[in-house]
């Protein structure tokens, strides 16, 4: 087969198109917003998670799969950017915070990251050539006194805390690496402004149809592949694909803002378990910020999210919410990361998250902690993609990219 169509262009469609046009297909991306990876993939924190949020998977299969696909995760990229170097701007570490009133308690956290290291240790003796984005940790993590975490993050909202080797990227960075890989392709058309409306099988091939800039029109397809995240689902509907059962929207904020000079370079942040936030520090003076209650506004369990989503998606945000959202977000976060409401906000947008489940994470029964069931489903030709995680979406590709090749 040669002729490749994939529908959505975030980090997920970018690299399985890369992916394949390594591997001498014909592809084309097609791609609803006038930008590729311009939605979720780019509005959002960017942590290449090391497992450590996911200490509530009693499976533990949530854990191990992040871990692995952080440890693929630069590898995979290398592949595509075509160079052993290159800068996805990290982050400064992240010190993990447990809440007061977290469900599980410190000695029930490093229990599970204990063990996640026990997995890490087994991992790089397999395989002496890995890396966590460029770096080579001893330790996941170490469990730090209580004293000195509280002299950092004040003690209202916090007990006790653990600094840990995880990161995050510069999701704009990740953005412009794949983005050129992409546009540079011979193998590659991308076909932007580009909404797919309906696919419908018939003789072995598959009809796409889809509204651009001039109107409607039709593509048939050999193989297509389904990597739209939270328009994924209605097209899945259309192929006949089984839903998943508790299906769950979300759109969450995030707010970037310039921070006071006394903040840059100290470390990230996240609090667990719960309904908590992040602080996400970056080298270049700005911080990423999140804080649940607030930033969590969307909440849906249909097919497709409202489409009223769509344009803080894009990045587009009433003045008067965006305003509410980050003066919030900055009284909250005070409480913990002392000095942050001096920062200057200046990018405040969206995006959606796809998942699982009934309840919030708050509640320790709630599926949410379980994100282990990503991958592929695939029927005939016709292939659906959960991506679940940036921190997976590269592990996945070379995955399903192997697989649908028979290699
Ligand atoms: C606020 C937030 C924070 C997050 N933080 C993290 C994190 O720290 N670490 C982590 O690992 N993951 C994180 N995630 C999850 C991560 O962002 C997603 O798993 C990942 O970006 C999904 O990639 P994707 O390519 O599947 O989706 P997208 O990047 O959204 O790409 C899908 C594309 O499909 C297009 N599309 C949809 N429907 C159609 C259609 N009908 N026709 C044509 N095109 C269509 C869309 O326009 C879009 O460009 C976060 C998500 C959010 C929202």
């Amino acid at each position: 087969m040669n002729d490749y169509k994939i529908i959505g262009a975030g980090i997920q469609g970018c690299t399985i198109a890369l992916e394949l046009a390594r591997k001498g297909k014909k592809v084309t991306l097609i791609e609803r917003d006038k930008l590729i990876f311009n939605r979720a993939s780019l509005r959002n924190e960017g942590k290449v998670h090391l497992g450590l949020v996911y200490m509530n998977d009693p499976s533990f299969k949530t854990p191990s799969l992040m871990l692995k696909g952080a440890l693929l995760f630069r590898k995979s990229l290398e592949r595509w950017i075509g160079k052993k170097s290159f800068d996805l701007g990290l982050s400064e570490p992240f010190y993990y915070l447990v809440a007061k009133d977290s469900f599980l308690k410190a000695e029930e956290l490093e229990k599970g990251y204990q063990k996640l290291q026990e997995q890490f240790e087994a991992w790089k003796e397999d395989n002496p050539d890995w890396d966590y984005l460029g770096t080579k940790p001893e330790k996941l993590y170490e469990r730090k006194p209580q004293s000195e975490i509280q002299r950092i993050f004040g003690n209202q909202l916090v007990e006790e805390g653990f600094l840990t080797a995880e990161l995050a990227v510069d999701t704009s960075k990740l953005r412009n690496h794949l983005r050129d890989a992409v546009l540079s392709n011979k193998n590659i058309t991308v076909l932007t402004n580009s909404n797919v409306e309906k696919i419908e099988s018939f003789g072995g091939f598959f009809n796409v149809e889809i509204t651009d800039s001039k109107g409607n029109y039709s593509l048939s397809a050999e193989v297509l592949i389904n990597c739209a995240w939270d328009g994924k689902y209605i097209l899945d509907q259309m192929m006949k694909v089984p839903l998943p059962p508790e299906l769950l929207h979300r759109l969450k904020y995030r707010v970037i803002v310039d921070l006071p000079e006394n903040l840059r370079n100290k470390p990230s942040a996240t609090m667990v378990i719960g309904r908590y936030g992040d602080v996400v520090n970056q080298k270049n003076g700005t911080a990423y910020l999140s804080w649940y209650p607030e930033a969590c506004i969307g909440w849906s369990h249909a097919v497709k999210p409202p489409e009223e989503w769509q344009l803080a998606a894009q990045g587009i945000v009433e003045p008067e919410l965006s305003k509410n959202l980050s003066d919030r977000f900055l009284i909250e976060i005070e409480k913990w990361y002392p000095g942050i409401s001096s920062s200057k906000p200046k990018i405040i947008d969206a995006g959606p998250i796809v998942a699982y489940g009934k309840t919030d994470v708050d509640d320790s029964k709630s599926t949410l902690h379980n994100r282990s069931d990503l991958g592929f489903r695939s029927i005939g030709n016709y292939h659906s993609i959960e991506t679940g995680k940036l921190t997976t979406a590269p592990m996945i590709a070379v995955n399903f990219v192997n697989s649908i090749l028979g290699e």
